[in-house]
């Protein structure tokens, strides 16, 4: 049952995550290549031409990365069943020995690797308030798929179906911070049997995970994101020098948030689309981010941490037990409005 239960939302969460050459998790349209690759249809989106952004990423303390030398680590790494192994002190990397035939460009990414994705770990372990208790590891395959996921609370895997570049290396400037996001929630403990019922935890979580992929690469000032979040809908643009809003797809209704499994029959910006569903849960996340302010968005997270970590089932009732009263405020209405999801009652009721 557990087994299922995490094989199941494995899937859910790694549905879309796609390994650009940054290895950064954007919905954004510069990474909407990786994400066509997976889906199979042809981008018709026009090309995005954001204006270039102040970034204002919060850097790690000294004491958090303080490795003298990324090349002792890369020097000392060891060939274990076709995987170079390299550890630091919080993670440990497998690398597939397939994806590539340079060891130079091997060592040179997984530099990089560790560089970026421990800069966005700390940047998701300020930004959430509390220790992450285990050891992570990250794991680059080469494979028949272009998609990354986090399957449990320590693991992430990136699959990629072409070999690593000095190119790959090169762009890679940002780390996996939407999986690193679910490493530190894990929707995979919750019970299972209530999966299909409050089908919008999911859409929450993954919502979260877009949300800091997004304030990691492009500052806290949402405005910058890509993204327009109305009232009943979203699409994606930017403001141009005029503050006007210049498009860069159609405007699509949010997500319903009582259907479980996405469908991009209709394409990619279209209400029940995967995206669709990552893009109307970051709504959210940005609606209470610009109207009650960082400090206070910053507090829910410490208390669905102690929440969940006391009972999984909470995962179910992020706006009714976490968020109202951290907030002090009622989303009830709101997310049944917006997203047509109720929660349940209360935790005694899914007993
Ligand atoms: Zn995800």
């Amino acid at each position: 049952m557990k087994k299922n239960n995490k094989v199941i939302t494995g899937v859910i969460i790694a549905a879309m995550v796609v390994v650009t050459g940054a290895l950064a998790f954007s919905l954004n349209s510069t990474n909407l290549q990786g994400y066509l690759q997976l889906g199979g249809v042809k981008p018709s989106a026009p090309v995005i031409s954001k204006p270039s952004i102040q970034r204002s990423i919060p850097s790690p303390s000294s004491t958090q990365i303080h490795y003298d030398s990324y090349d002792t680590i890369v020097n000392n790494e060891q060939l274990v069943d076709g995987m170079y192994v390299y550890s630091t002190d919080k993670f440990t990397y497998k690398f597939d020995q397939n994806l590539t035939d340079s060891p130079t460009v091997r060592k040179n990414y997984m530099k990089r690797s560790i560089s970026k994705n421990e800069e966005s770990f700390y940047f998701l372990e300020n930004f959430f308030g509390f220790k992450h208790p285990g050891k992570i590891t990250i794991f680059y395959f080469l494979s028949q798929s272009q998609i990354s996921g986090a399957g449990n609370g320590t693991t992430i895997s990136n699959n990629r179906t072409q070999k690593i570049t000095q190119t790959d290396v090169d762009n890679f400037t940002f780390g996996n911070a939407h999986e690193l996001s679910h490493i530190f929630f894990v929707p995979t403990d919750a019970p299972s049997q209530y999966y299909d019922q409050y089908s919008g935890f999911n859409w929450f979580m993954e919502g979260l995970a877009v949300f800091l992929s997004d304030y990691e690469q492009y500052g806290s000032s949402t405005s910058n994101w890509g993204i327009f979040c109305e009232y009943n809908s979203w699409a994606e643009g930017y403001l141009d020098a005029n503050n006007q809003k210049v498009y860069n797809s159609n405007i699509v209704p949010y997500y319903d948030f009582s259907v479980r499994f996405p469908d991009d029959s209709n394409g990619i910006y279209s209400q029940q689309s995967r995206l669709g569903g990552y893009r109307s849960g970051e709504c959210f996340w940005k609606y209470l981010y610009e109207n009650y302010g960082e400090n206070k968005f910053k507090s829910i997270f410490p208390v669905m941490h102690q929440k969940v970590s006391q009972d999984p089932k909470y995962y179910f009732l992020i706006v009714k037990e976490i968020i109202n009263p951290t907030l002090g405020i009622n989303l009830t209405d709101f997310i049944k409005q917006r997203y047509n999801y109720t929660e349940p009652e209360s935790i005694s009721s899914l007993q």
